[in-house]
C-alpha cells in the first residue's frame, strides 16, 4: 500500500515533470528540486512511497496519485488481470484530505487566517470575526470605563427626542373629559379678553396646553396637550431680537458649532433669533396645511410674534404653521405629509 512520506533515498523514484530515467544522478535530482523551487515558490511537494520500492515525487497531488494508478494498471496488465477504472479518484480523495473531519480540524489552524481564496466549509465566520478590530478600553474592562454620551454633544435639546417622552394621545372622545372642558372654558373666556391681557397671561397658559415631543414631520415638534379653540393664542415666538443683516453671520456661527439654527423674521429690519434664548415655539414645524398661524401684535408699544390656532385643535395634534419661505433655487424638501403639500418649503 502506498504511503505519503518525505524520504529521498529510493532508487525507483518517479519524478513528475521530468523525463530522465537516470535516478542515480544526484546532480539532476538537485537540479530538478531547484527548478521546481524556482518555479513554484512557495509550494508543497507530495511524495508517495511503498514498501516494494515505488516512489513518486510531485508538486501536484493529482499527478502523484495518477502515477500510482498508472503503475497499478501496468502491473495488472502484465499479470493478465482485467483492467480497472480509476476515473474520479482525485488526489484529495485518495489522501483523505476531503473528509469533513479532516477539513474541520484543518480550517482551525492559525495559518488559515491568511487564506484569501479558500472557501471555508466549517468555520466561515471564525477568521472574519478576528478581522474586526475589538474596541480597546484603557482599564481592560468596559464596566470600569466612564459612561460617555452617545447623543450629539452640541444638541442641547436632544433629551426632548427621548422615546420615554410620550406625547399626549390623540383621542377626540377622551379629550372631552371634565378636565379638558374646565380648561377649555377658561381658555374660551380668555378669548373675550382684550389682546394685551390675553398676551400677559399667555406664558402660564402655554405651559399647560403645549409640550415638545418627537415629531413625525421632523425632529421635535410642539404638541397640543389640551383642546384648543380656533383663534386662541398658543405661544409667543420669543428670542433675541437682532438686526436682519446679522442673520448670515449668526447662521455661520451656529453651523460652525454644529447647532441647529432657529430664526423668525419679525419685520424688514429685525429677526428673532430663538436658537439660544427662545422657548418651545422654535420647535413648531412647517406644514403646507397648518393648524396655526403667526401674527404680529402690539403690546406696550412693542411688537410680538404670537402663534394662534387657525382651527379647533384636538389634544395630541402637532401644531404647525406655514413658514412662508421665499422661493429660492436651492430647494428645501417639505416633509409635512399633508394633502396640500407643496413638496418644498421654498
Ligand atoms: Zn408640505
Amino acid at each position: 500500500m502506498p504511503s505519503v512520506a518525505d524520504k529521498d533515498d529510493d532508487e525507483n523514484i518517479i519524478k513528475d515533470n521530468c523525463n530522465d530515467d537516470d535516478d542515480d544522478d544526484d546532480k539532476k535530482k538537485k537540479g530538478l528540486k531547484a527548478k521546481l523551487s524556482a518555479r513554484y515558490v512557495p509550494h508543497i511537494m507530495f511524495e508517495i512511497t511503498s514498501d516494494d520500492g515505488f516512489r513518486i515525487l510531485s508538486d501536484s497531488l493529482n499527478r502523484a496519485w495518477k502515477a500510482v494508478t498508472d503503475k497499478v494498471k501496468e502491473v495488472r496488465s502484465m499479470a493478465g488481470l482485467k483492467p480497472v477504472s480509476y476515473a474520479g479518484l482525485t488526489g484529495l480523495y485518495m489522501s483523505g484530505l476531503d473528509q469533513p473531519t479532516f477539513t474541520y480540524l484543518l480550517e482551525q489552524m492559525p495559518e488559515c487566517r491568511n487564506l484569501k481564496n479558500y472557501q471555508f466549509r466549517h468555520h466561515k465566520d471564525r477568521w472574519r470575526a478576528d478581522e474586526e478590530e475589538l474596541i480597546e478600553n484603557k482599564h481592560g474592562c468596559a464596566r470600569c470605563e466612564p459612561f460617555t454620551r452617545t447623543k450629539h454633544k452640541n444638541d442641547m435639546f436632544s433629551f426632548l427626542l427621548s422615546t420615554y417622552r410620550i406625547p399626549p394621545a390623540y383621542d377626540p372622545v377622551l379629550s372631552k373629559s371634565d378636565e379638558n372642558l374646565t380648561a377649555n372654558i377658561a381658555q374660551r373666556r380668555s378669548l373675550e379678553l382684550p389682546m394685551a391681557m390675553r398676551f400677559r397671561q399667555l406664558k402660564s397658559l402655554t405651559r399647560e396646553i403645549v409640550g415638545v415631543y418627537r415629531s413625525s414631520i421632523h425632529g421635535r415638534g410642539l404638541f397640543c396637550k389640551k383642546d384648543i379653540d380656533a383663534g386662541e393664542m398658543i405661544i409667543e415666538y420669543s428670542g433675541e431680537v437682532i438686526r436682519a443683516g446679522l442673520t448670515d453671520k449668526r447662521e455661520k456661527m451656529y453651523e460652525g458649532r454644529g447647532i441647529g439654527c432657529y430664526m423668525f423674521r419679525k419685520d424688514l429690519d429685525h429677526v428673532i433669533d430663538s436658537t439660544v434664548m427662545g422657548n418651545a415655539s422654535r420647535f413648531i414645524n412647517h406644514s403646507c396645511e397648518p393648524n396655526c398661524y403667526s401674527k404680529v401684535i402690539h403690546v406696550d408699544n412693542r411688537k410680538h410674534i404670537v402663534i394662534f390656532a387657525q382651527r379647533d385643535i384636538k389634544r395630541g395634534e402637532e401644531l404647525t404653521y406655514d413658514y412662508k419661505f421665499p422661493i429660492e433655487e436651492v430647494k428645501i424638501p417639505c416633509l409635512c405629509g399633508s394633502r396640500k403639500c407643496r413638496k418644498y418649503l421654498n
